[in-house]
């Protein structure tokens, strides 16, 4: 029997990743950034010229895609098409891009596929939009992840400028909005909370004290 899968959703910047990352280490399960995987996608497409308004092209594009999500030491390792494209896939441009993309249902499918085969032993946390909706609706603790988008526009523009890429607060902000609506509002898989999901608004919580109340409520779930 395949060990219990985690699901964290919520936008852009509310600290998904990091919480995530905390929180399978100290469970010693797998992270599994799904957003990653859309950025590839995203840096794939920007890079091949091709027109991202003919669905055909994304066919094309997905047909020879080799993605592979390695775990490192401090972030995963994402390898596409054999390079590693990590730091890459990082910047503002390819969080539009992936959002971008990831309103094709070719591309959703492909990337749902991929992700319940990667987490197909169980023992993972993974972090998205749809992980508790869509990708992984039985998994056995959900969270929904939210903080105002001030916040996470100031988070996020930290974190850039840390990974040492230019970044100016008010366009974050800009991004931010937009990619939340275009996120909620597609079709396919929207960003959600799935009915059964906790959820935490970490406007006003640090790191440590979500962390915490995660830690809690497995403990309790189980
Ligand atoms: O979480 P991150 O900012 O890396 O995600 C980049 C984009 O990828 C999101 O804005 C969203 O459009 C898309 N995404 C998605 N489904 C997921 C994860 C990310 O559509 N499960």
């Amino acid at each position: 029997m395949s060990g219990p899968i985690i699901t964290i959703d919520g936008p852009s910047g509310s600290g998904k990743s990091t919480i995530s990352r905390l929180l399978a280490d100290r469970l010693g399960y797998v992270y599994l950034d799904t957003g990653a995987m859309y950025r590839a996608v995203g840096l794939k497409a920007a890079k091949s010229g091709l027109d991202l308004d003919d669905p055909a092209s994304l066919e094309v594009l997905l047909a020879d895609l080799d993605l592979q999500l390695l775990p490192g030491s401090a972030d995963t390792v994402v390898m596409m098409d054999g390079r590693d494209v990590s730091l890459e896939i990082r910047s503002a441009a390819m969080g539009m891009m992936a959002s971008k993309v990831s309103a094709y249902g070719p591309v959703r499918a492909k990337m749902t596929a991929l992700q319940q085969h990667m987490a197909r032993n169980g023992e993972v946390v993974a972090e998205g939009r749809d992980t508790g909706t869509i990708v992984f609706p039985g998994a056995r603790h959900k969270f929904y992840l939210n903080a105002s988008a001030p916040e996470r526009a100031k988070r996020r523009t930290a974190q850039l400028h840390e990974l040492g890429m230019t970044a100016n607060y008010q366009e974050i902000l800009a991004q931010i909005e937009k990619r939340d609506h275009d996120d909620s509002a597609r079709t396919l898989a929207p960003l959600r909370a799935a009915a059964d999901a906790v959820w935490i608004d970490c406007t006003k919580m640090d790191i440590p004290a979500v962390l915490q109340f995660m830690l809690d409520k497995i403990r309790e779930e189980t």
